[in-house]
């Protein structure tokens, strides 16, 4: 048998040392963007050059390998994933793949209204619109960019399109979110979307994150409470899920909350990434990275490809720790990691 053939084989699922199999792919396919979220980017960033980015094809021969050892989700993100030209291709590209299940986006939502019904088409099945603030001027405050509206309608667009299980993800930051709680919840229900609250992360561009300025989902949930009622929590989708969700006793759509700091999820964690360009990362904040492109762009064989992604999964550590006072901070910031 060539190795051609060999690669061909369903073969062993992807466990790290601490006996994590990991199912889930995320992978960045732009580190470019058009708005600038203060926690994410930099206001004067310089992106990558257009031909150090994998293209459609290098990562739909990712996804193969991966998807032979078992991986069954895969998120596109970036940077802004809908600046990257006919993104739609890429999905059906990746929902054609054996063995991928799911095919899902997280997006800022402005391109939304142009594409929302082609992504459907495509197959896309699930999409996450980031939202921190439903005010105007809040919104330009925290993006540096003037959109809102642009948003609101992409999110509309999306509905009309029939995606069904749109969610809407907002950062909260101390000091900044403290009056987008409520409006965000109350919008959220009347729509009947399903909002989740993350933690601010120490991935900001410009590295000037501060312990002092994570908004707790605790205190999010209680500020929740007082104004709308108990929160009851809901039995989890899968075991992997970052967020933990609740219901109000009205049965409305869930809220969630993305703990990453004061409640870290790593024990359970799935997910791998790949950045724009190619490198394998095996956790957010991971500080060390494989590079999958020098292979592809080399003619490794696949399983040349996958030795070197099995290789990166075995280094996952088994928490962050950034909520340790040892952590390092990655280099990298959001944008560039794929959120
Ligand atoms: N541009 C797309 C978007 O905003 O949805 C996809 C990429 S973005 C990096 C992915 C997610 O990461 C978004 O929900 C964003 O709000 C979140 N994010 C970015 N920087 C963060 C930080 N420092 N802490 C927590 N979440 C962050
Ligand atoms: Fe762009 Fe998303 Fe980062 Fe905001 S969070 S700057 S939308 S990549």
């Amino acid at each position: 048998m060539n190795q051609d053939q060999k690669s061909n084989l369903p073969m062993a699922p992807i466990v790290d040392s601490h006996g994590r199999v990991h199912r889930s792919l995320r992978i960045s396919v732009t580190d470019r963007c058009n708005i600038r979220c203060f926690y994410c980017m930099p206001e004067n960033v310089k992106f990558l050059p257009q031909d150090s980015i994998l293209n459609f094809e290098e990562i739909h021969r990712v996804v193969q390998i991966l998807a032979r050892q078992g991986v069954s989700r895969v998120r596109l993100t970036g940077g802004e994933p809908l600046v990257r030209s006919e993104l739609w291709n890429l999905v059906e590209l990746v929902k054609s793949v054996p063995g991928i299940n799911e095919v899902a986006l997280t997006t800022n939502g402005i391109l939304l209204s142009d594409q929302a019904k082609k992504l459907k088409s495509s197959g896309l099945d699930r999409i996450n619109v980031s939202l921190d603030s439903i005010d105007p001027e809040k919104f330009k405050e925290i993006t540096r960019r003037d959109a809102l509206d642009k948003v609101l309608a992409g999110i509309d667009a999306a509905v009309q399109a029939g995606f069904d299980n749109i969610r809407i993800n907002a950062v909260s930051v101390k000091g900044i979110s403290e009056t987008e709680v409520i409006p965000l919840v109350s919008w959220a229900q009347q729509q009947n979307l399903h909002l989740r609250f993350i933690e601010f992360m120490p991935l900001d561009g410009d590295q000037a994150w501060q312990n002092q300025q994570v908004f707790t989902g605790a205190r999010l949930r209680s500020i929740i409470e007082a104004k709308f009622g108990t929160l009851t929590p809901v039995r989890r989708g899968h075991a992997s899920q970052p967020a933990t969700d609740f219901q109000l006793s009205d049965g409305s759509a869930p809220i969630g909350f993305i703990d990453s700091v004061t409640e870290p999820f790593c024990q359970t964690c799935d997910r791998m990434r790949i950045t724009a360009e190619g490198k394998l990362r095996n956790c957010l904040f991971s500080t060390q990275e494989w590079d999958l492109k020098d292979l592809i762009r080399s003619n490794a064989s696949d399983a040349q490809i996958e030795e070197r992604i099995r290789l990166g999964i075995q280094h996952k550590k088994l928490g962050h720790g950034s909520d340790s006072g040892r952590f390092v901070r990655p280099e990298r910031a959001m944008y560039q990691i794929g959120g």
